[in-house]
This record gives structure tokens, C-alpha cells and sequence, in this order.
């Protein structure tokens, strides 16, 4: 992909800058492509040399941009082939609950970290615009340590997560007592909140069973290890899950990871910035604010090479948040 696209970019690039300096410009395209032979090499009296030398022709500038126009044509569709290909590899991949719900009984949350997320750290102040008091939601949350980081500084924090374990580690690691309710809406949900503060609420259930209509709309989302662990076939429905959970104001603060799905099989799962755009660019603005590479041993012992990771600002067109 990214050859195509830079060897269409040399030869615009040539071909602009010859046009910028002086039309015709020659390039040894070929009687194909000549549309004027040039007349000097005609009249001089040829030597052997020059009867094997290439032929010099002349292009036009509508023949220039012509090309030009094709070249890139041709390296946007190639790249879009690619991309559609990277991503049918992952695309039937389906993470069962039970199998989320396994790996927390086991142990295995490679996926949690220690510390507060770096890029939501860094990015912080982009969130919140000046807002204080913010509510935030944490889809698929874990026990992220980034809901206690955000209480602590006045925040309240809303999470979803399907498991129990994982919900109770949250408040016991973090030294908080905690009360149990069901969830009348939604059929054996229950929702875990902080004491005394009630600032953080995580609710025990499938994501997709959750809505506005149970917590209201947030003014900020940290979706780290959320979009990327949804499986694939179910990101349109997570896109408008999403949305219909923003505020007007929300700004909307997503994680995502890019490498070659030819070479691990996720989760996380392969999420380029193409898919964000087609995803949320309806309704909502998309800005990339930060890209860093992330490869570390974990990713190594699964086989990758490279691996990117992405933040993107979102926020819902014609709202105040993006002012
Ligand atoms: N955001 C967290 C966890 C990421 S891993 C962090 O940054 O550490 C994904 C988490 O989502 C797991 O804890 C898994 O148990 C949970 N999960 C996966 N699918 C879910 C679903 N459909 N509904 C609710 N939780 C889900």
C-alpha cells in the first residue's frame, strides 16, 4: 500500500515540477504515449549513439494531469483493496462472553494495566475543553485504574463490563467499599457503585444490552480496549451504540491499533483509521491527535513486527464540543 501510494507520489511530484518549470516536459514514455516528436533529435544528423537512444517525447499538461489523475486513482483503489483484505481477515472472528468471562477466572487480562493510560493522560486536556465535573463512560472497562485516576480528580465515572471478578478486583485493589443493585431494565445486570461517593457505577452486563435510557448521555468516553475488542461483525452496531450514548458535548476519546492481521488474529483486533472515519464520519467529527509506536514484547511473542496505536478526538457534528 504504502509503495503504490509513494511511487504514485514520485512520479506526481516529477511530473508537476517539469510542468511547473516549462510545458512540454519530456519523459521517455514511449510512442504510446507521444503526442509531439521532438524535432531537434529529428533534424540532427544521427549517429549510431543517438539511433539507439531512447526516444524523448512530449506530453501536454492535460496529458500530465491526466495521468497524474490516474495515478492516484489507481493507488486510492489498490490501498482500499489492501485494506478490505486486512480486514476480512479478522472479520468472522467472534470472542465469546464466556470466553471474556474465562480468561478473568483465570487470570489472564494481559490487556490490564498497572498504571494510568499514557495517551489518555496526554490527552486529557482535550477531553475536558475546561470542563470540570465531567461524566465519563468507560465501555468494556475492566478494572482500569484511569476510572479511579478521573474520580479522584472530581470526575464521575460510568463503566460497563461482563465480568463480575473483574468489577469486584476494581473497588478491592483500589481500596473502595462498594454496594450491589440490580438493574430493573436489564434482565440479571447488576450495578456495583463506589461508597460512600457514588461517583463510580460500573454495571455487570453485554455491553449491547446497555443505553441511554439506564445511565443517561455522557460528556466524555475513554474507549480503550473497547472498539478493538468488540468482535469485528459487530462495529456498526457499537458505532451507533456509541453515539446515541454522546451528549451534545461529549468528546469522545478512542484507542485503536494498527498492524498486519495476516500475523496475530486478535483481540485487540486490527482497527485502521479509514474503518474510524466510516464508522463515526456521519455524524461525527474524527481527529487523529496522537500516533505512537506501541510493539513491545507482549506483541512480539504474538508474532507482530509493528504495532501502532491511535487516539482520535470525536466529536458529534454541529455540537458545542467542538468549539
Ligand atoms: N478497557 C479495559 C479492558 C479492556 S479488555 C482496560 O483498558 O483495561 C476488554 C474487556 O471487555 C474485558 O474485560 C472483557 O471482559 C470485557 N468485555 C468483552 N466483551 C464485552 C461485552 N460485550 N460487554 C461487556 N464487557 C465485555
Amino acid at each position: 500500500m504504502n509503495d503504490d501510494f509513494t511511487g504514485c507520489l514520485l512520479v506526481w511530484c516529477g511530473f508537476l515540477n517539469s510542468w511547473v518549470n516549462g510545458i512540454p516536459v519530456k519523459y521517455n514514455l514511449g510512442p504510446s504515449l507521444s503526442s509531439r516528436v521532438d524535432q531537434r533529435a529529428g533534424d540532427r544528423a544521427r549517429s549510431t549513439s543517438d539511433r539507439y537512444a531512447p526516444r524523448q517525447t512530449a506530453m501536454r499538461a492535460t496529458d500530465v494531469l491526466l495521468f497524474s489523475l490516474l495515478c492516484h486513482v489507481a493507488a486510492g483503489s489498490s490501498a482500499q483493496v489492501n485494506i478490505s483484505r486486512m480486514l476480512g481477515q479478522q472479520a468472522e472472528r467472534v470472542m465469546a462472553l464466556g470466553e471474556w468471562e474465562e480468561r478473568w477466572q483465570q487470570d489472564r487480562i494481559g490487556f490490564h494495566q498497572p498504571t494510568v493510560h499514557r495517551m489518555l493522560e496526554k490527552n486529557l486536556d482535550k477531553v475536558l475543553n475546561g470542563r470540570t465535573g465531567v461524566r465519563f463512560f468507560f465501555p468494556l472497562c475492566g478494572k482500569a485504574i484511569d476510572m479511579k485516576w478521573l474520580a479522584d480528580q472530581g470526575h464521575s465515572v460510568v463503566g460497563v463490563e461482563i465480568s463480575e471478578k473483574g468489577i469486584q478486583q476494581f473497588f478491592e485493589e483500589n481500596n473502595m467499599t462498594f454496594s450491589e443493585e440490580p438493574v430493573p431494565e436489564i434482565p440479571g445486570a447488576k450495578v456495583f457503585r463506589q461508597n460512600p461517593e457514588k461517583n463510580i457505577s460500573l454495571y455487570q452486563c453485554d455491553l449491547f444490552q446497555f443505553s441511554s435510557s439506564i445511565a443517561g448521555r455522557f460528556g466524555a468516553i475513554w474507549d480503550r480496549g473497547s472498539l478493538v475488542a468488540i468482535n469485528p461483525k459487530d462495529r456498526e452496531k457499537y458505532a451507533a451504540l456509541i453515539v446515541s450514548l454522546m451528549d451534545n458535548d461529549c468528546r469522545y476519546l478512542l484507542d485503536t491499533f494498527l498492524y498486519n492481521p495476516d500475523q496475530y488474529r486478535g483481540p485487540p483486533f486490527f482497527v485502521p483509521d479509514e474503518q474510524v472515519r466510516s464508522l463515526f464520519g456521519s455524524s461525527c467529527n474524527v481527529e487523529l491527535l496522537q500516533s505512537v509506536d506501541a510493539l513491545t514484547d507482549r506483541q512480539r511473542d504474538w508474532g507482530l513486527d509493528s504495532f501502532m496505536e491511535n487516539i482520535h478526538l470525536i466529536t458529534l457534528k454541529n455540537s458545542s464540543a467542538t468549539k
